[in-house]
């Protein structure tokens, strides 16, 4: 199975991306965590990522497109994946149906986590990242049984620079410039599925579930 998680930076994408690759046993493929790996390893990619990143512009599409296109090649996503963050504009979005149609296959759902902006700003400045392994928490809404500290590895936790809210607000910008068109795009080859990110997380994963079951 071929899902792509669609909706604004912190509508939950990556939290329900997650909770489907458990499930489903694919991969989760997030190129936002594909970019802070390398900038936390200072490779060449990671510095120039790291220049839009900070802005909280979009990496540009070449750089992007060779990175998850080579990452859906491997072994593990023969049997699917759960793309989370790609694509992120029209242009990446043809890149891979071309990529995938070469193959004769194709994109079974895009599911697409709907939250208006002002919940946004206040779910970002709550978000808290682990740079080692990737795991997300809300101080809130998810919070760590010790503050600060990543239940899964021990590692601390930080707050991205990108969620701050003047960069949050110019995230938002983007998305809804360059990356909501992706909704009707997805509309148009009848593969969208919309749910209500406001609920409770679990209730979000319930009412994906029912989509991809039935
Ligand atoms: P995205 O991957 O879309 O940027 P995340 O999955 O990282 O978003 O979620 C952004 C923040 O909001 C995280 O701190 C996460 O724990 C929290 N969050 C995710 N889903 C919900 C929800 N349904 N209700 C409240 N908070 C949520
Ligand atoms: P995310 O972790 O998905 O919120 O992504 C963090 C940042 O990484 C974004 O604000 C972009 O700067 C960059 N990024 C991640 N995925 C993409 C993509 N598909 N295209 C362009 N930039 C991306």
């Amino acid at each position: 199975m071929k899902i792509i998680m669609l909706g604004a930076p912190g509508a939950g994408k990556g939290t329900q991306a997650k909770r489907i690759a458990d499930k489903w046993k694919i991969p989760h493929i997030s190129t936002g965590d594909i970019f802070r790996a390398n900038i936390k390893n200072g490779t060449e990619l990671g510095m120039e990522a790291k220049k839009y990143m900070d802005q909280g512009a979009l990496v540009p599409d070449e750089l992007t497109v060779k990175i998850l296109l080579d990452r859906v090649a491997a072994k593990d996503c023969e049997n699917g994946y759960v793309l989370d963050g790609f694509p992120r504009t029209i242009p990446q979005a043809e890149v891979l149906d071309k990529a995938l149609s070469e193959m004769g296959d194709s994109i079974d759902y895009a599911i697409n986590v709907d939250v208006p902006d002002d919940s946004i700003i206040n779910r970002m400045s709550g978000r808290r990242a682990c740079v080692s392994c990737g795991a997300t928490y809300h101080i809130e809404f998810a919070p760590t049984k010790t503050e600060g500290i990543c239940d899964r590895c021990g590692k601390e936790l930080i707050l991205r620079d990108d969620d701050k809210p003047e960069t949050v607000k110019k995230r938002l910008m983007v998305y809804h410039e360059q990356t909501q068109p992706l909704i009707d795009y997805y509309a148009g080859k009848n593969i969208l599925k919309s749910v209500d990110g406001t609920k409770d997380m679990k209730e979000v994963f319930k009412d994906i579930q029912a989509i991809l079951e039935a």
